[in-house]
């Protein structure tokens, strides 16, 4: 069977980029996509240590136009796409008195609308092809709440909705559809956190992972990103056709409680 192939949304750091290495591994054709200014670099040292095809797209999540751009590329150059994951994602804090309009409108296009659109744009060719797989990339923030993050917030539990529609939809087409809510997780993204906390709580950085950042996990630990890349990959077995709808916390124990 030829090499199935993967777009992964914000893979070039972090979270995405774990997702991307262990879809390598296994053999697959990556579409990398991600704002980093060496998004091309980053995309072409995983495909060669690999040894697999791929391509880059820097597609930004805002832009609509540029996802499906990023869509059809993908199919004219690997003819078909058998596995989405919506991974990109940003984060601010403030209380919503203060939290300004346009922060709001951007968290919800590019944490939530992008899955949309790109599901949209996927859906069709899976439909044709008889099989996809759609792995959202949501948040322990999709199953709860924490002050200050109320785009976020909003976003990921949107993103659930989304996750068990599709599900529904696409079942009759060999199409799953599944949610993945990561606890806290050591990237770009967690760091830019942690210092922050630190300086609001007046502590060190050691300090703020344990008893701030970590306070909810009962497993005082970072989730690991090979651990979600594992799991994107079961998800996206033809084995798991029918493991659908779901959202799925790996979250160190917060879920527990
Ligand atoms: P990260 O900052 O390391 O990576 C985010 C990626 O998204 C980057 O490649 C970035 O370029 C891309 N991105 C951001 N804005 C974009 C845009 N407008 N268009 C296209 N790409 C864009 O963050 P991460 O921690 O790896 O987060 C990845 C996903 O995991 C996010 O959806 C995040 O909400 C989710 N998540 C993270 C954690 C965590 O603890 N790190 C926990 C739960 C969920």
């Amino acid at each position: 069977m030829a090499a199935r192939t993967v777009l992964i949304t914000g893979s070039t750091s972090g979270i995405g980029l774990g997702i991307a290495r262990a879809f390598a591994k296994a053999k697959y054709n990556i579409i990398f996509n991600g704002l980093e200014k060496n998004g091309h670099e980053i995309a072409a040292a995983v495909a060669k240590e690999f040894q697999v095809d791929h391509m880059y797209s820097p597609a930004n999540a805002l832009h609509t136009d540029q996802l499906r751009t990023m869509v059809d590329e993908g199919l004219k150059q690997f003819n078909h796409i058998d596995v989405l994951i919506n991974n990109c994602g940003v984060q601010h804090v403030s209380p919503i008195e203060n939290f300004p309009d346009q922060k709001w409108e951007d968290i919800l296009r590019v944490n939530l609308s992008s899955a949309f659109f790109l599901t949209k744009a996927l859906m069709k060719p899976m439909k044709t092809q008889q099989f996809g797989r759609i792995i959202n990339i949501a948040s322990a923030h999709g199953l709860f709440a924490s002050e200050y993050k109320s785009a976020y917030v909003a976003a990921k539990h949107g993103v659930l909705g989304l996750t068990k529609v599709t599900a529904l939809e696409g079942a009759p087409f060999n199409i799953n559809c599944n949610a993945i809510c990561p606890g806290y997780v050591r990237t770009p993204l967690v760091d830019a956190q942690i210092r922050d906390q630190a300086k609001s709580h007046d502590i060190s950085e050691s300090e703020v992972i344990p008893r701030v950042i970590l306070q909810k996990h009962a497993v005082k630990k970072f989730v690991p990103v090979e651990l979600i890349g594992r799991l994107s990959l079961l998800l996206a077995d033809e084995i798991s056709a029918t493991l659908t709808g779901t959202a799925i916390p790996i979250d160190g124990g917060w879920s527990a409680q």
